[in-house]
């Protein structure tokens, strides 16, 4: 008989192998959501026993200890990988309210240890017999003694009992109100989708197009069509409604949503921003944005923000000459009418059609999912790093996953990879990998990661055909899976993604520049039904227009990174008081700052902002243009050196990729480049000289 251990990849007898290799991954089918209930509350034991066991133990602390730490949270860590990789493709109510009851324990948890004066005074102990010579330690383990040691002081440590118990309570609180966020903004979406009765409202839309929106009202059980919206604020669709009205009802619905009844995230939000900005100043740090930035390879807020300034302004710029041409464009279409924001996806979209001579329709049929991914994704990876990929035939987490066994240049197993490419109702929107076992020299495993993407399902027998925009997110999704393919490190902790947050973009948003490259493209870009390649000249526009709308989609972005530091880093009375406050508050912070410009809002509106009121990207959204600023730097060493070739690639790798966070990704960089980040690359990307 199995036990619960064995199913998620532990034991003697772990349920899941995988035949003539040494990967184990979750048994998900026999995984029960009771399981995984059972699973958190018996690995957590585990973890607080073996922790215990440690600090009981008499012996002066060796090099062991970091292993033996390591150790008791390896089941942990498994069953929270499984599950929330779970949770965010296909999540249910129950397991909606398994991750609101295991979010406030695992916070309740992870404060046990962190807070932990005897776990913590061995580490130290460790430290002090390594400074005197008494035990020798590579690397790899004075990085990361030197992190856990950090780690207990940023979680508190040498506060007074009462401030670590405020401090306990507040983060159970915040962990009960990020699971809430995540359930709620997921239902307002869903709330927010638009029900159509007449196709005609529907002119403009591709016939896979319609398809979809006919599947996504049929899961409803609704009669007709179906519009769902995805987690930012313009919608995808906008580019092909030719009907101005249906148009508008979308839009609005993106903007609107979340701010009624029982998906009204916004008393939720104002009650986090008091509690982490009380948990900062527990700390001794003045605002949540600088306990956060701390915590990166920035350090303080005032390392990006006169940067963060800098590009936004110029970005808004850019998108007001940007609306003066499709006003033009709108009154050829319809004269003496004023441009709305459900114009511009839509107008843009024609003047892109113009200047290719091909609309996003047509380009779509050239990129059928599957053939992107092995054509092209594969591909670059193969091309820069000499690694294969085999489809093999592994349960996944949902039905719809696919797995591939990835193996390096010399024919030795390397990963696993799943892939869940299609959106369902009961998603997560947008596209992200996760990890669900992490790669360790020390414990001799190997990583398996997932990548996630809300592709609309295709009919029976057709492939799910890609917007450019989505050939591109798949590129980073799979830079990410790559920074966990390559790692090779000897504690799982430190392994592929578990770098600094304003770091972590950085390889992701490397990996997309490869979709550009013409030679690839060649190669992943071939119509669905005649096989035949996007002809020379497409290929040309479609680098050409590279940069077209880029003050639109610089200026959103931006946007959103202001408003989420303008929340972690205002005092209280400079924050909305009420809910109804909360729209004016964020034009005011807009206005204030020269950003506002209601044609073009922010990439996500506060209301729906999963990554700062979830999990992850809390005052932390800096990250994105922090990381551009090493890809774009690092993409011109890539071009400047040839592009696509395989030593390139290997260097990346070695100085980048196989490290994952086991050391100072500072020092990896400049090993890579030989200098500081410089932003000039990216500026000059953007357009925002
Ligand atoms: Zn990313």
């Amino acid at each position: 008989m199995s036990t619960l251990k064995n199913k998620f990849g532990f034991g003697a007898t772990p349920t899941r192998t995988v035949a003539g290799t040494k990967f184990v991954v979750p048994d998900y089918p026999n995984i029960s959501d009771d399981d995984y209930r059972a699973a958190f509350a018996e690995a957590m034991a585990e973890q607080l026993a073996g922790i215990a066991a440690i600090v009981a133990d008499p012996e002066p602390p060796s090099v062991k200890l970091l292993a033996d730490i390591e150790a008791t949270g390896l089941y942990l860590t498994r069953v929270g990988e499984a599950f929330f990789t779970l949770k965010s493709a296909d999540t249910n109510a129950a397991r909606d309210a398994i991750d609101e009851d295991i979010s406030p324990a695992l916070a309740k948890h992870t404060d046990a240890i962190a807070l932990n004066r005897g776990l913590y005074d061995k580490l130290v102990e460790l430290q002090n017999r390594a400074a005197a010579g008494e035990v020798t330690l590579d690397e790899q383990d004075a990085w990361l003694l030197s992190e856990q040691i950090r780690h207990h002081r940023r979680a508190g440590i040498d506060l007074a009992p009462a401030e670590q118990e405020r401090l306990r309570a507040i983060n159970e609180e915040l962990a009960t109100m990020g699971a809430k966020f995540s359930t709620i903004i997921v239902k307002g979406r869903g709330a927010a989708c638009i029900r159509i009765d007449d196709v005609a409202e529907l002119d403009g839309l591709s016939d896979e197009q319609l398809a979809a929106c006919k599947l996504a009202a049929e899961t409803r059980g609704w009669p007709g069509w179906a519009l769902e919206l995805v987690n930012t604020t313009q919608q995808p669709l906008l580019a092909s409604l030719n009907n101005r009205a249906t148009r508008e009802k979308l839009f609005k619905a993106s903007v609107g949503r979340s701010v009624t009844g029982d998906t009204d995230v916004r008393p939720l939000m104002l009650q986090t921003v008091a509690l982490r900005s009380e948990k900062a100043k527990l700390l001794g740090f003045p605002t949540y944005a600088e306990y956060v930035a701390d915590d990166g390879c920035a350090k303080t807020t005032a390392t990006f923000m006169p940067l963060l300034r800098r590009v936004a302004t110029a970005a808004v710029a850019n998108a007001k000459k940007e609306a003066v041409a499709l006003q033009a464009e709108l009154e050829t279409y319809e004269p003496g009418a004023t441009l709305e924001a459900w114009d511009w996806q839509w107008l843009a979209e024609k003047q892109r059609a113009k200047m290719l001579n091909l609309d996003n329709a047509t380009l779509s049929a050239y990129f059928p999912f599957e053939q992107v991914l092995e054509q092209g994704v594969f591909a670059a990876a193969n091309a820069l790093y000499g690694i294969t990929f085999e489809r093999i035939d592994v349960p996944g987490y949902t039905a719809d996953c696919r797995a591939y066994l990835v193996r390096d240049f010399d024919g030795s197993d390397l990963a696993l990879a799943l892939f869940d490419p299609y959106a369902r109702a009961s998603k997560e929107g947008g596209a992200w990998m996760t990890g669900i076992v992490d790669q360790s020299t020390l414990f001799d495993t190997l990583t398996v990661v997932t990548n996630n993407c809300n592709q609309p399902k295709p009919a029976p027998g057709r492939p799910s055909l890609m917007t450019w925009r989505e050939v591109e997110t798949l590129f980073h999704e799979f830079g990410h899976d790559l920074h966990g393919i390559l790692t090779h490190v000897k504690y799982p902790s430190t392994a592929g993604t578990a770098t600094p947050t304003d770091f972590v973009e950085y390889p992701s948003q490397v990996n997309e520049i490869w979709g550009w490259l013409p030679e690839l493209i060649e190669k992943y870009a071939r119509h669905f039904e005649t096989g035949e390649a996007l002809p020379q000249h497409y290929i040309d526009a479609l680098s050409a227009s590279r940069h077209f709308g880029e003050g639109y989609a610089s200026a959103e972005i931006y946007q959103a990174t202001y408003l989420d530091q303008m929340w972690h880093q205002l005092p209280r009375e400079l924050l909305p008081e009420t809910p109804d406050d909360i729209e004016d508050w964020e034009r005011k912070v807009l206005e204030d700052a020269g950003l506002y410009f209601p044609l073009v809002p922010p990439r996500y509106k506060s209301t729906y902002f999963s990554h700062i009121w979830g999990v992850g990207y809390a005052a932390n959204y800096y990250a994105y243009m922090w990381s551009e600023v090493m890809d774009a730097d690092t993409a011109n060493w890539f071009m400047e050196n040839g592009g696509l070739r395989r030593e390139l690639g290997q260097r990346f790798r070695d100085c980048i990729l196989s490290h994952g966070g086991s050391g100072d990704v500072m020092v990896y960089y400049r090993e890579l480049l030989g200098h500081d980040p410089d932003p000039i690359h990216l500026i000059r990307r953007r357009g925002l000289e």
